[in-house]
């Protein structure tokens, strides 16, 4: 067994879509972003690669690269499965928690929870997505941008 945790901000922007583990929020600002900014699949991606010790997505999936440009994130964490995979270990379970002061979450839990165990092909109950916010303090309590959390367990063939 084998843990990774993954850390990830982006600023809101006018003219983006919100889109946070691979569902997109009805809302007046976007996340700006060289791919289309989600997130909590970035920091879902960097748990799982961080438990493989397998580098980064920026490693990974660099913002210099044409390539990536408005990437849809989930497809990332998918390729970023396959990298876990490639190494002998499967997810045992993801929990992630986004700090953002508004939109409220709440109503979009569940589909993202969805997309993401389908992503990484485990039980929807593999999955836990939580909202939380900054109370005011800071950037994110200011409402700039949205930022998320996530720690992923896998389990590696020895
Ligand atoms: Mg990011």
């Amino acid at each position: 067994m084998r843990t990774g945790i993954g850390f990830d901000a982006h600023r809101f922007a006018s003219g983006r879509r919100l889109v946070l583990g691979g569902v997109e929020i009805p809302w007046d600002l976007g996340l700006a972003g060289h791919s289309d900014a989600d997130v909590l699949c970035h920091a879902a991606s960097d748990a799982m690669l961080g438990a493989v010790a397998a580098g980064d997505i920026g490693m990974h999936f660099p913002d210099t690269d044409p390539a990536w440009q408005d990437a849809d994130s989930l497809d990332l964490l998918r390729r970023v499965r396959n990298i876990v995979e490639r190494r002998g270990a499967r997810v045992v379970n993801l929990d992630a928690t986004v700090l953002a002061e508004a939109p409220k979450l709440g109503p979009y839990r569940v589909a993202m929870c969805e997309k993401l165990s389908s992503a990484l092909q485990v039980a929807p109950d593999a999955v836990s997505v939580k909202a939380s916010t900054m109370e005011g303090m800071g950037a994110l309590g200011r409402g700039e941008g949205i930022a998320a959390m996530a720690v992923v367990l896998v389990e590696q063939d020895i």
